[in-house]
């Protein structure tokens, strides 16, 4: 009989329960629809919940009729959409996580001293778009330590103005960068490590950009490690968060399943173990967590062991207009 190991912490943080709210009371406040620039946060279960009660999800504000209420999803927005949406008679509000706001904010302060800026991230992410959208000069983005040795300093970043970078290349070059909140912490430190090696005077975060949340969720699966012989994350496919949390334990070694819930359980995994850790994205709700602790029971898991950890104490204020209701 094996016995389940719950990570903590695990599941919701800050961020995603400020945007959730953000959805829900703009729903209850003026009624559907209610249109999200995005999947809200990246889970099925969420965004499909959200879906029932009214929300419609779109990629192109054009979809989005004029006078109507529009959110942008946690992981932000370029600032061409942002001024796109100003520019449209919307009414808005905006879900983007405040870490992530807090990145914007010193991309664009970097941008404006004439720092050549590169992002560590995931190529297509929202957030690595919203963040490289902040620079209207482009940025370079680098997602290994090999894509480090392949930067142009002076040539074209992603989203880059020709004639900007040209009368850029003529000056000193300073250099900077920044990464997505939700990256691997030991992927992210070795291209850190990387881009020091060849821009010795990179300026950049003391370490990283990476959110507490990201960083306590992998840090609870780290102290599992020797102590299970599988993990499951809940979390969805598209979570990048989450995604990482499977990859800390299988890089140990560890065989490693990201499930959406229950359902997606192949029993066959648990042939022969004998502890199963468990954890959740930050992007996946708690009763998630608690169907696939009934489904592994039912497959004759036993005892739950609830793990001790971090205590996040981290809130985000809604905005002013939805606290009222
Ligand atoms: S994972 Fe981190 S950056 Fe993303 S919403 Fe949560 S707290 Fe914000």
């Amino acid at each position: 009989m094996q016995t389940i190991l719950l990570a903590n912490p695990r599941g919701f943080c800050a961020g995603v329960e400020r945007a959730i709210a953000i959805v829900e009371r703009a729903l209850e406040q003026f009624g559907a629809p209610i249109y999200v620039r995005h999947e809200v946060v990246h889970n099925r279960f969420v965004v499909d919940g959200l879906k029932a009660k009214g929300a419609i999800f779109i990629e192109n504000l054009a979809d989005v009729p004029p006078g109507a209420t529009l959110i942008f999803s946690a992981h932000g927005v370029p600032e061409s959409v942002r001024s796109e949406a100003a520019r449209r008679d919307f009414k808005l509000f905006d879900a983007t996580c405040p870490l992530v706001t807090k990145v914007h904010r010193e991309v664009q302060r970097l941008h404006e001293q004439g720092y050549q800026i590169v992002m560590i991230g995931h190529k297509g992410h929202p957030e690595v778009e919203g963040t490289m959208g902040q620079a209207s000069g482009g940025m370079h983005l680098v997602e290994t330590v090999a894509d480090v040795a392949l930067l142009e300093p002076g040539k074209a970043g992603v989203g880059d103005d020709p004639k900007v970078v040209q009368s850029k290349a003529s000056e000193p070059q300073k250099f900077a960068y920044v990464t997505q909140t939700t990256l691997s912490v030991d992927d992210a430190a070795e291209i850190v490590a990387a881009l020091r090696l060849r821009f010795p005077g990179i300026v950049g975060p003391k370490k990283d950009d990476i959110c507490y949340a990201t960083q306590n969720r992998q840090d609870a699966v780290k102290a599992m490690i020797g102590r299970i012989d599988l993990l499951l994350v809940v979390g969805s496919q598209t979570s990048s968060n989450s995604n990482r949390l499977r990859e800390v334990a299988a890089n140990a070694g560890i065989a490693a399943y990201l499930v959406d819930g229950a359902e997606q359980i192949d029993p066959a995994w648990l042939a022969g173990k004998t502890r199963i850790g468990l954890t959740a994205g930050a992007s996946a709700p708690e009763v998630l967590v608690d169907g696939v602790v009934e489904r592994l029971q039912e497959l004759g898991a036993g005892q739950v062991a609830r793990l001790e950890g971090v205590a996040e104490n981290v809130n985000f204020p809604l905005p002013k207009e939805l606290l009222s209701f």
